[in-house]
Formats: C-alpha cells, sequence, structure tokens
C-alpha cells in the first residue's frame, strides 16, 4: 500500500497533524497515512527577508531533493507553521507538484487569530483538513474546480476556504478514481 507521508516542517502542533492524518486516510483508502520526522531544516534557502515569508516554489523543491525520490511509490505532504508565497501572490495556503508527488500547506493563516477572531479549534482543523485535501487532488493529477463546494476550488481568502466542502465534488472524485483507481 503506498503511502502518503505528512512532513512536520517547523510544525510543533502534533494534534493537527494527527487530525490531518485521520481525514487524508478516510479520504484515500487505497492509502496509508504516516507522519514523518519533523524537517525543519526544508526551510533551509526559502526566507524572504524583504517579504518575511518563505518561498513555496523553494520549498516544494527542497522536499523534492531530499525525500520524495523518483523511485519512490510514496506521496508527501508538507505541513508548516512558516507563512508561504509564490512571488505573483500575496500568500498562497499551499502549492503542490504532481510530478514530484509532493505538497506542501501552510497552517499560519488557518487560526481565527490570524485575523482578530477567538480562537476555535474545531474551524481550524477543518481549515487545515480542506488545504491538506486540496492539495493531495494537485499531487494526483487534479486541476482547480470552479465549483465552489468542490474542495478543489481556488481558495482567493479564507472565506473561500470556510466556503468550499472538505470533499471532492462527483467529477474531481471520478477522475481521481480513474487515477488512483480508489
Ligand atoms: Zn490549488
Ligand atoms: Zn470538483
Amino acid at each position: 500500500m503506498p503511502d502518503i507521508q505528512l512532513l512536520p516542517i517547523r510544525c510543533k502542533d502534533r494534534q493537527i497533524l494527527r487530525k490531518i492524518q485521520q481525514e487524508v486516510s478516510q479520504t484515500f483508502p487505497r492509502f496509508s497515512c504516516s507522519v514523518g520526522p519533523e524537517s525543519g531544516s526544508l526551510l533551509n534557502g526559502c526566507f524572504d527577508s524583504n517579504r518575511n515569508q518563505y518561498n513555496a516554489s523553494i520549498l516544494l523543491q527542497n522536499i523534492a531533493n531530499t525525500v520524495a525520490s523518483s523511485l519512490s511509490p510514496d506521496y508527501f505532504l508538507g505541513v508548516t507553521d512558516a507563512d508561504l508565497y509564490v512571488p505573483e501572490l500575496n500568500y498562497v495556503f499551499g502549492l503542490a507538484s504532481p510530478s514530484i508527488r509532493a505538497g506542501v500547506i501552510s497552517l499560519n493563516r488557518l487560526k481565527p487569530e490570524y485575523f482578530g477572531g477567538r480562537p476555535d479549534a474545531a474551524l481550524y482543523v477543518d481549515r487545515a483538513v480542506k488545504e491538506a485535501i486540496h492539495e493531495l487532488g494537485h499531487v494526483f493529477g487534479l486541476s482547480h474546480d470552479r465549483n465552489s463546494d468542490c474542495v478543489m476550488f481556488f481558495s482567493n481568502s479564507i472565506a473561500d476556504t470556510d466556503r468550499k466542502s472538505r470533499e471532492f465534488c462527483s467529477l474531481c472524485r471520478a477522475s481521481l478514481e480513474n487515477t488512483l483507481h480508489l
């Protein structure tokens, strides 16, 4: 059984990793899901001091170079507290590449406190699970969906994340079943 390995990258919150692990296992029942060792060194070379953020593309490349070898049947999802960006956007919730079988999500902007709200553990978990499943959808070859209920809808803001479900719509699900034989 191929494994989806969650890689904590400067992520101390083991509880959120376990929650993501549970949901990923349910969503992708033909895969095991494990939590790897803390891999904070993957952030080396990613920090941009002008933006005070980390470059998600470089981080994804670091994951590819160190763990996501093309010979491995496994898939990787980095989970980091670091705030991520790509040059053309102010920030990203995550990034993924099917060719390197890896993705990454940032938890930084998912806590309600980030936007001045009250702490809400359930909401935080819900957002993290949606972003994790979204990036894994990309890892497995799915593109963005214009259906705003589908987990593959592009989140331009946290409101988009809150509005969409954590499920693949029937079309995305069918496409996944085709490629993954779920
Ligand atoms: Zn996306
Ligand atoms: Zn869809």
